[in-house]
């Protein structure tokens, strides 16, 4: 059986540089996509790469600026970012060490970094530097910067220059370009012009044209009428087949010999069917960011435990087969917290199957 493994020089474990170009530029070729999972602790790091594992399928586990600062402790100051840097690089030395157990490729990422947030990109990517030093490879596999919200110009100027400090490290980069609806961390598009929620193919290929003269490891978000988070279905409507345009005209302007000579990345997927997901698939998507469907996933084995168990955690002692009955088994967070894992791992199994990434491994 072919396996993604077959083409990486790391096989299990968290991938850096030319293994995350030949993870997705294999991905692309087999027509799936690796979705990408936000955590925010170890319980939901564990439920991410246990489901990869079952499902034999590669994984990219994420930090966004928010859950860096939870992995830090929500009791730290995060001025001047310090938290969110802090926890993101907990985080990602906890995720190296832990993934090769699983035996599946991990692509550790950070999520979203808004303009207003750029410290927290300069601290991890200054620890990036120094493990550079020490490994011959960045901590992280690949950071992503979001200056959407900026002018296209600053926008492609800014990642640019991001892109020029880490290329050297051949480390990934993921940047946004037009803009994706909604709320996410504390940057609210809920009211924007609807135009401005499809990006147009000559934005996309201005944005290859300033990356790709750099290095080959970057892809692109490109907005085409998805949300950040789950709404009841609005004026913008989801139009995957507009990647395929990206991509003609790219191809056309480089006279490309491969039908998608971009990475896309599809933002906001939580809520979007399965049809949607396979065209924007067939059009070069390599990755889909999951958050809202796995944060109700995890919710769901808690509270349905909390709710079944009720009469059972109410006092250390006591409950309906007894009133000196111990509770500790039920108590224990080892198994309430397990449940909500169990609940958000099956849902990124289905994902896994989704996106058709499952068994690829
Ligand atoms: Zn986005």
């Amino acid at each position: 059986m072919p396996s993604v493994t077959d083409v990486l020089s790391r096989k299990s474990g968290v991938i850096v540089g030319d293994d995350v170009l030949n993870l997705f530029k294999y991905a692309q070729e087999k027509k799936f996509a690796i979705p990408a999972i936000n955590v925010t602790s170890s319980s939901t790091v564990v439920a991410a790469l246990e489901a990869a594992r079952d499902a034999k399928s590669p994984i990219i586990l994420q930090m966004s600026q928010g859950g860096s600062a939870y992995f830090a402790g929500k009791g730290v100051s995060n001025t001047d970012q310090k938290a969110s840097i802090a926890g993101a690089i907990a985080g990602a030395h906890y995720i190296r060490a832990i993934a090769p157990t699983y035996g599946i490729p991990v692509v550790l990422h950070t999520d979203h970094c808004a303009k207003k947030l750029l410290q927290w990109m300069d601290g991890m990517i200054d620890e990036d530097e120094k493990y550079f030093k020490e490994h011959g490879e960045p901590l992280f596999s690949s950071h992503m910067l979001d200056l959407s919200e900026e002018p296209k110009e600053e926008n492609i100027a800014i990642v640019k220059k991001y892109f020029e400090r880490v290329a050297p490290m051949k480390q990934w980069l993921e940047m946004e370009i037009g803009i994706t609806g909604g709320e996410e961390d504390g940057v609210d598009n809920t009211g924007v012009d609807n135009s401005a929620l499809y990006t147009q193919p000559e934005d996309i290929y201005d944005v290859y044209s300033a990356l790709s003269s750099v290095a080959p490891y970057f892809s692109i978000a490109a907005a085409f009428g998805n949300v950040h988070g789950v709404y009841k279905p609005g004026n913008v409507k989801l139009q995957p087949a507009l990647l395929g345009k990206h991509q003609a005209y790219t191809k056309e302007t480089i006279s490309s010999k491969t039908d998608t000579p971009i990475f896309l990345v599809f933002h906001g997927g939580s809520g979007s069917s399965k049809e949607e997901f396979l065209t924007a698939i067939n059009f070069g998507v390599v990755k889909v960011n999951l958050d809202t469907d796995l944060q109700y996933a995890y919710l769901t084995g808690i509270r349905d435990y909390v709710l079944k168990k009720k009469d059972y955690i109410m006092a250390q002692v006591g409950n309906p087969d007894g009133e000196d009955k111990p509770n500790k088994k039920y108590f224990d967070p080892r198994v309430w917290v397990r449940e909500g894992e169990k609940t958000m791992s099956e849902r990124v199994k289905v994902a896994l199957e989704d996106f058709q990434a499952a068994g690829s491994v």
